[in-house]
């Protein structure tokens, strides 16, 4: 069996073709994340009883929390249409400029990875989104000139999972910021059953709760455990989903038992072994492990500190006796060279 399987890595072609089926398409399917769908409701309903288009709204927190959901559900809600890009896409203005110019009064444009936008780009979108309107240089060298166009009254939806990368201008043109969090279990388990129901699969709860215990906090991972463990009960059992079925799928795919990935795991064991536990500075950790000190803090660690098993403190970060425990390791008694 894979050593280092990725829940994150796995969905394949089908899987993004289950991903729509089961996507919620209203705010009431939409489970968890109770403050953003609430507020999320009222400026929504705000702006059609205004007749007016919706203000920018900016979504940032880790990968598969419901970003790019909670934008379509907006345009669903709005009934207007949407216009999906993201930032490495939007190459240069003019690429941003045809599709402005295509949007129709209220509709919503969503760009996805929008910290990734070209800094030229960016500029090119502040004068759209602020007061809808672009300038488009036509001609080059001395006859240059430029020409203002109107754009219809659009949305921008944008998403990041990096929001420390945000430029001030971007984030001040946002009227409104939500922060997605990860997900407590009863929220997970809620969505398994829910997706389980679309797929017509039998679950048992205890078995929703298993999966959602090893999801990571992250209903993308939830659903795509889910697949997976449902071709274990198709193949090995009735079809139906139970906690002997779950548990035995999740430890023959090396499910971690809280949902771990192997990068959160070898963030935990860096800081016991290299650095005592701690507390060691994010951006060492980040050197020892070879990734980007930004995403360790936004991406990697908020998941690790609401669980429990890691302390940010006024010297650093420092893991706590429960890491200490998930990965079976002895505080003042192990060998290192069986950790790795
Ligand atoms: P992001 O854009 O933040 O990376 P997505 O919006 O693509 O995440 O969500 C990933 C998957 O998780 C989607 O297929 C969606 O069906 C599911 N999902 C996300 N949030 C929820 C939720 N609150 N309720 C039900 N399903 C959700």
């Amino acid at each position: 069996m894979n050593e280092n399987f990725d829940p994150r890595k796995i969905s394949s072609d089908k899987d993004s073709e289950m991903d729509g089926i089961i996507r919620p398409q209203e705010l009431e399917d939409f489970t968890g994340q109770e403050k953003i769908v609430t507020n999320l409701k009222i400026f929504i309903q705000a702006a059609k009883l205004r007749g007016e288009s919706l203000d920018h709204v900016l979504f940032h927190g880790p990968p598969g929390l419901g970003k790019t959901t909670l934008a379509h559900i907006i345009a669903n809600e709005l009934g207007v249409n949407m216009k999906i890009t993201s930032g490495p896409v939007l190459d240069k203005p003019g690429d941003l400029a045809g599709l402005l110019t295509s949007l129709e009064e209220g509709d919503v444009l969503f760009i996805d990875e929008i910290h990734r936008l070209s800094p030229e780009v960016e500029e090119y979108l502040y004068s759209a989104m602020e007061d809808y309107v672009i300038d488009i240089m036509i001609d080059k060298g001395p006859g240059a000139r430029s020409v203002r166009i109107d754009l219809s009254h659009f949305t921008l939806v944008g998403a990041t999972t990096r929001s420390g990368l945000l430029t001030a201008p971007l984030r001040a043109r946002f009227g409104i910021t939500c922060a997605l969090e990860y997900y407590d279990t009863e929220f997970l388990k809620k969505i398994i059953k829910r997706s389980a129901g679309i797929l017509k699969v039998d679950i048992s709860d205890d078995a929703a709760l298993e999966i959602a215990l090893r999801s990571r906090g992250t209903p993308r991972i939830a659903n795509s455990l889910l697949r997976r463990v449902r071709d274990f009960a198709q193949v090995l059992g009735n079809g139906s989903i139970d906690v002997k079925i779950a548990n035995y799928a999740l430890d023959a795919l090396n499910i971690d038992k809280r949902g771990l990935d192997a990068i959160d795991n070898k963030i935990l064991k860096t800081i016991i072994t290299k650095f005592k536990g701690g507390p060691v500075g994010a951006n060492t950790i980040a050197t020892s492990i070879s990734e980007d000190q930004g995403t360790l803090e936004e991406v990697y660690e908020p998941f690790l500190i609401k669980e429990g098993f890691l302390v940010r403190t006024p010297r650093g970060r420092e893991v706590t006796e429960l890491a200490y425990r998930h990965l079976g390791i002895d505080r003042f008694n192990f060998d290192e060279s069986k950790l790795f």
